[in-house]
């Protein structure tokens, strides 16, 4: 038996609050900003096309930019 685990992400608790996939995946733009202005998202529970560690590093810098640009222009 082969038991695969990690494919859906814990977001339920966001429902009704952000726009999320019908997988419960986080809409994210460019920026990892998600529907929500000022809320940004990062990683495997996003819709980033790839699930990997690296990627999910890489996103999370990407977000936090995002975040910190966000700021930047209030
Ligand atoms: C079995 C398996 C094998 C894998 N093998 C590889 C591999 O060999 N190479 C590779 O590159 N990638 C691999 N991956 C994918 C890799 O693990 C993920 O891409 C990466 O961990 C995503 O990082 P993340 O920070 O987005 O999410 P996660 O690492 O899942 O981190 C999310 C964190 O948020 C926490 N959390 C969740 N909900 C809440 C909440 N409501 N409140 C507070 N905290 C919360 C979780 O406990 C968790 O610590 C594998 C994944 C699985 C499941």
């Amino acid at each position: 038996m082969f038991i695969q685990i990690g494919l859906v992400p814990n977001t339920e608790w966001l429902k009704g609050s952000m726009e999320l996939t019908k997988f419960g995946e986080i809409v994210v733009g460019p920026r990892g900003e998600t529907s929500v202005p000022g809320v940004f998202a990062a990683g495997d529970c996003t819709t980033v096309p790839f699930k990997q560690i690296i990627i999910a590093a890489g996103d999370g810098a990407k977000a936090a930019l995002g975040a910190f640009d966000h700021l930047i222009r209030q």
